[in-house]
């Protein structure tokens, strides 16, 4: 019966993880997949996950019962409160809420099931670029309608921000806006304050519904309260809000899936029934999440020392990332690399969109052994002391080629 079925599309992150793999040049280097490396090309076990994990395990009083469908309320807090402050009003009014997710993926396809089977919204914008998943999220939970707003200039190797206000202006009432929290995927480039306080402007003006994704939070900066500053922002505003969160990268938890969404809404009377309308969503999914993940996250957020020991781990992988930036555009400069390479160390977080043409990116590939998605977004991760070398002298001789 299954006859006749025919392969999907690759997804290409993924398929360019499996070319590297097989890959086996000694220079080798890997800038496509989206994870955390040390300096030595390797992941890293969060110290205090480690801790944390050693005493999850020797907790005689925890089992492995199921946990509640909307997840552990301990962990779900907590995670709210990293997100909108530990002070925020709309946690004391009990306007705030969290439900553990599947990650991130699963925040965003909860909070967007939600959106179109329950309150039957339809239309969603993302930006050109995104993460390539937001669109097919989307799309899967039942929203029909998902539209480009413009975001990167290739010319300024920045936002278009005239063509993102034209675009969002044009969204029709109810229109689910898709908001990269901070360290937007793939670009690598925020709005500044004042970019957000006019994309909040329309919003509110053209009553459109922001969802946040937040990836990122404090792995980026190294300061969870700066890469929180534009959901703060919107939410002390008054706007009601979603918000996926992924531990992910922050918690180095990839495989852990532990994520949450955030709702703000303005009524704490519909708190009860919105929860109860997740409930059912995620019973009909899978029913209820896996309880690891969110024990180890909790119990770092809900201990001040633990949590500080995060902080310190924060702060080193962003100042690697940050460090690889300048040691690239440097080299670059050095080079003599055609083109402008302030970009590099302009842009936040884990991605930088170089800018490199698709054919560019496969001379990189063929040719030098250097991984990178074809629209030149390279995870800086991938670098380090001994190969951004190498790498740029490969994206010189690839440009002159
Ligand atoms: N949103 C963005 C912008 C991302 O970059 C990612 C991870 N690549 C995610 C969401 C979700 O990741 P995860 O499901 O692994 O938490």
């Amino acid at each position: 019966i299954f006859d006749g079925i025919e392969k999907g599309p690759p997804i290409e992150v993924f398929a360019l993880n499996k070319l590297f793999l097989e890959d086996t040049d000694s220079r080798k280097v890997n800038l496509g997949v989206g994870a955390y490396r040390t300096e030595e090309g390797k992941p890293w076990v969060l110290p205090v996950v480690k801790k944390a994990e050693k005493a999850v395990v020797d907790d005689d009083s925890l089992n492995h019962e199921y946990l509640p469908v909307l997840g552990l309320d301990t962990y779900a807090s907590a995670a709210t409160a990293l997100l909108l402050g530990e002070d925020s009003i709309q946690i004391k009014n009990k306007n705030a809420f969290g439900i553990q997710t599947l990650s991130g993926t699963g925040a965003l396809r909860l909070g967007a099931e939600f959106l179109a089977r329950v309150m039957g919204r339809r239309v969603f914008y993302y930006s050109e670029p995104t993460w390539e998943n937001h669109q097919k999220v989307f799309l899967s939970a039942g929203f029909t309608d998902g539209h480009a707003y413009r975001y990167w200039d290739p010319t300024t190797r920045g936002i278009d921000f005239d063509g993102l206000i034209a675009d969002l202006k044009k969204a029709p009432e109810g229109a689910v806006i898709i908001l990269h929290a901070c360290a937007h995927n793939p670009t690598g480039c925020d709005p500044t304050k004042e970019q957000w306080v006019k994309i909040a402007d329309i919003i509110e003006e053209k009553k459109l519904f922001p969802f946040f994704d937040s990836a990122y939070q404090g792995f980026a900066s190294g300061d969870p309260v700066h890469d929180a500053f534009a959901v703060r922002y919107f939410v002390e505003r008054g706007f009601e809000i979603f918000c996926s969160q992924s531990f992910a990268k922050n918690f180095g938890l990839y495989n852990e899936r532990i994520g949450n969404l955030t709702v703000v809404q303005k009524n704490p009377a519909t708190s009860a029934a919105i929860q109860s309308r997740m409930t059912l969503l995620v019973r009909f999914m899978y029913s209820n999440p896996p309880a690891f993940g969110g024990r180890i996250v909790g119990k770092v957020l809900n201990s001040p020392e633990l949590r500080q020991e995060w902080m310190d781990s924060i702060k080193i992988m962003s100042s690697r990332i940050i460090k690889m930036r300048k040691l690239l555009r440097e080299e670059l400069e050095n080079l003599k690399t055609p083109g402008t390479w302030e970009h590099i160390t302009q842009q936040i977080g884990m991605f930088s969109y170089t800018g490199l043409t698709e054919a560019q990116v496969k001379i990189l590939i063929e040719k030098y052994h250097i991984y990178l998605l074809a629209s030149g977004r390279i995870n800086m991760c991938g670098l380090n002391e001994k190969n951004y070398k190498y790498v740029a002298q490969s994206i010189y001789d690839a440009i002159q080629a």
